[in-house]
């Protein structure tokens, strides 16, 4: 079985080949960053004008790196949301086009089921269930992943996601965007300890995340330590953070057979480190997908799509772009926050 993948919910337009087997025959991708670095952030008109450039020739490239055709593809899977809906339709336009043109099926991918199942792609003997730190640049939850499409979810962030923070973190110590990557090479040249900084929620009796704080308190202390002790405190308060919440969450996810985790800031290094410590403290295997399919890309998203597909799961061609579309349709808001 051969999967296309397309992924263009957020500022990365990539395409992928990945086969049933966990061979991925190709995969392409283009970042943005040098579009939005000049406003800090990701601008969603400028993003989706780059996705309708980049798209067709990453395709097009990826189809001739694995020596296939459209003929070859058994499914066509692109992301349908959450994200950035003008790129998103982007992407799922192109997919419906391809699969109606070519008379394949269409697999319509959540984004962050792409995330959520990229450890088994990397990892083929990880098994449901298991518990999953989906910590990426939009979210910040605790899920249980019971099979391809059940999840459930044990916490979310009340406030910011870890990738934000990040994000947020590197603009107030002007490294630039985008900011996780930049934040980590800052740390690892400072004092982890130097900066006192809170652990929002550390210890609370409700399962959630929250770093809108941390992230105040950081801004509170510019300018009176160096930028390199702020990353490195601020990655220690992080860590402690996604520690504390997962420890917790282990208590109550009886039978998982790992812990896991994916998104973007699953490739900080200091995170995977502690989350392996954690793992073997409990009699855990930790599972980390290799960096690159850590941070947004469409092996995920053609890999979440083989694991649809082989479950007999196709989607129809007016199947909509959701800009928000959780998870776990059956988790509570949480305060005023997000899914
Ligand atoms: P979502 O998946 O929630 O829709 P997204 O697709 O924008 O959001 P990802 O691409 O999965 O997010 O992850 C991007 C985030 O990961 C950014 O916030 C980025 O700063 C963060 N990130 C990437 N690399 C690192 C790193 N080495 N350390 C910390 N954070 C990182
Ligand atoms: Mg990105
Ligand atoms: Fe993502």
């Amino acid at each position: 079985m051969i999967i296309l993948g397309i992924e263009s919910s957020c500022d990365e337009t990539a395409a992928a080949l990945v086969t049933g087997d966990r061979q991925v025959l190709a995969h392409r991708l283009l970042g943005q960053e040098a579009a939005h670095a000049p406003f800090g952030g990701v601008v969603p008109e400028i993003a989706a004008r780059a996705h309708v450039e980049a798209l067709e020739p990453l395709i097009v490239a990826a189809l001739a790196d694995a020596k296939l055709t459209l003929a070859d593809v058994d499914a066509i899977a692109a992301t349908a949301g959450p994200g950035l809906i003008g790129g998103v339709m982007v992407g799922l336009v192109t997919g419906k086009a391809l699969a109606h043109a070519a008379g394949k099926p269409l697999i319509a991918v959540n984004h962050l089921e792409g995330h959520a199942l990229s450890p088994r792609l990397s990892d083929p003997d990880l098994e449901f269930p298991y518990l999953l730190l989906l910590v990426s640049g939009g979210h910040c939850q605790l899920l249980l992943v019971e099979g391809v499409g059940a999840y459930r979810r044990l916490a979310t962030t009340i406030d910011d996601a870890a990738g934000e923070a990040f994000d947020k973190t590197a603009k107030l110590l002007g490294l630039g965007f985008p900011g996780g990557p930049a934040v980590e090479r800052a740390a690892a040249l400072g004092n982890p300890k130097a900066v006192p900084l809170p652990r929002p929620l550390k210890g609370s009796a409700e399962p959630h995340f929250s770093f809108a704080g941390l992230k105040s308190a950081v801004a509170r202390v510019v300018g009176q330590y160096s930028p390199e002790d702020i990353a490195a405190s601020f990655q220690a308060a992080v860590v402690d953070c996604l520690i504390d919440r997962t420890t917790k969450a282990l208590r109550t996810s009886h039978g998982a057979t790992a812990l896991v985790v994916a998104g973007g800031v699953a490739a900080n290094t200091a995170v995977r480190t502690a989350l392996q410590g954690l793992a073997t403290a409990h009699g855990l295997r930790f599972v980390a997908p290799p960096l690159w399919l850590c941070t947004d890309n469409a092996a995920m998203i053609g890999w979440a799509g083989a694991e649809r597909f082989a479950a007999g799961l196709t989607d129809p061609l007016d199947v909509a772009a959701r800009p928000r579309w959780p998870l776990d349709p059956n988790a509570e808001a949480v305060r005023g926050a997000g899914v």
